[in-house]
């Protein structure tokens, strides 16, 4: 089979394409590295399946063409990350918009399978724990730019939904809950590798807020699968599904246990959000996905647990600081 991913350079499109190559399939690699990396996906060069595209999405001529070629296209190119959408909030919401607009154009011409990328941000403030997939959306006011990361995954919702119902293109829709594991940067605010690398330099550990908020944190492994086996079911068409691991911890117990799997001795400072992100910054204060859905379409469902998973994102820190000749902030800032 022969896979398009968009965002390939991606924390979450380089371990699908890494799982894809491994298995034997193509990948044309769609990418404008504008948050995604090379160092990404480099080591892949060593697959005979593998093709690099740097290109934006605009590249229409591109696109078509790689679309054409591909069986299935995996749309993972987007803006993330609460501190990009913040400081950046044109560049998401164009990013996340426009873009989803001309692949499903794209592959609608073509009749190709579309899977895309959504987000948790999207169940907003809804307090009804945990989240099923027909929850009410509950945003903040457009005066806060976080929302503006959550309207426009809801807008690429939006629009692949109308896709496949008045266009019948094939379209799957996976709602990501927090995915973590090795080469997700800490750059744009993500918290997990935010605090392996506080832990392993020995600097304050940073929570934000009270710290009393909490996340469930998925294995990128997890993830991945998931959306392998989602986009291999018919069921699965027309639908949006939760993609997440659904223990919950607190950002605070989550700082502890980074503190002790690394044997680090830093502190943990407690920061107000409106130092860390923006006057006024709103956080949601629970996110728990129900996985039913997943479950019940895929017959799996992401379990790997915690502990497990911040040793692997330590260990790929770790190996990036003892790269000889590569100094610490270079090191994490390639990451
Ligand atoms: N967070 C934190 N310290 C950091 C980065 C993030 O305490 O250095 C908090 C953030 O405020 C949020 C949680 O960790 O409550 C998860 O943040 P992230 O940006 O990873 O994902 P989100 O769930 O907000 O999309």
């Amino acid at each position: 089979m022969v896979y398009l991913i968009t965002g390939g350079a991606g924390f979450i499109g380089s371990h699908l394409a890494e799982r894809l190559l491994e298995r034997g399939d193509q990948v044309l690699l769609m990418d404008n590295l504008s948050t995604g990396s090379m160092e990404n996906v480099r080591h892949l060069k060593k697959y005979g399946g593998m093709h690099y595209f740097l290109e934006p999405l605009e590249n229409r001529q591109i696109l078509a063409e790689l679309v054409d070629e591909a069986d299935v296209i995996f749309h993972l190119a987007a803006a993330v990350g609460v501190k990009l959408i913040v400081e950046s909030p044109v560049r998401t919401i164009e990013t996340n918009v426009n873009g989803t607009q001309l692949v499903l154009e794209a592959a609608c011409r073509k009749r190709k399978l579309v899977f895309v990328a959504s987000t948790s941000e999207v169940y907003g403030k809804n307090t009804n724990i945990p989240f099923h997939e027909d929850a009410d959306l509950v945003l903040g006011p457009t005066t806060k730019s976080r929302w503006s990361y959550a309207a426009s995954k809801a807008l690429d919702e939006f629009l692949a939904l109308s896709y496949w119902k008045e266009k019948r293109l094939p379209v799957v829709i996976a709602r990501l809950f927090n995915t973590v594991g090795p080469r997700q940067t800490g750059r744009y605010g993500m918290v997990l590798p935010n605090f392996v690398r506080q832990a392993l330099d020995g600097s304050p550990i940073t929570v934000y807020g009270t710290g009393q908020q909490s996340r469930c944190f998925c294995d990128v492994r997890d993830a991945v699968e998931s959306l392998l086996r989602l986009a291999a079911t018919d069921k699965a068409i027309g639908e949006v599904v939760n993609v997440g691991n659904d223990h919950e911890v607190t950002i605070e117990g989550l700082a502890r246990l980074v503190k002790e799997r690394t044997g680090s001795s830093s502190p943990v400072e407690y920061i107000p959000y409106d130092q860390a992100y923006e006057p006024g910054f709103e956080d949601m204060l629970r996110r728990v996905p129900c996985v039913d859905k997943l479950k019940q379409l895929t017959g799996f469902h992401p379990a790997t647990e915690l502990p497990e998973i911040i040793d692997r994102v330590a260990a790929y820190h770790g190996r990036k600081r003892e790269f000889v000749g590569v100094p610490r902030e270079a090191a994490s800032a390639s990451a």
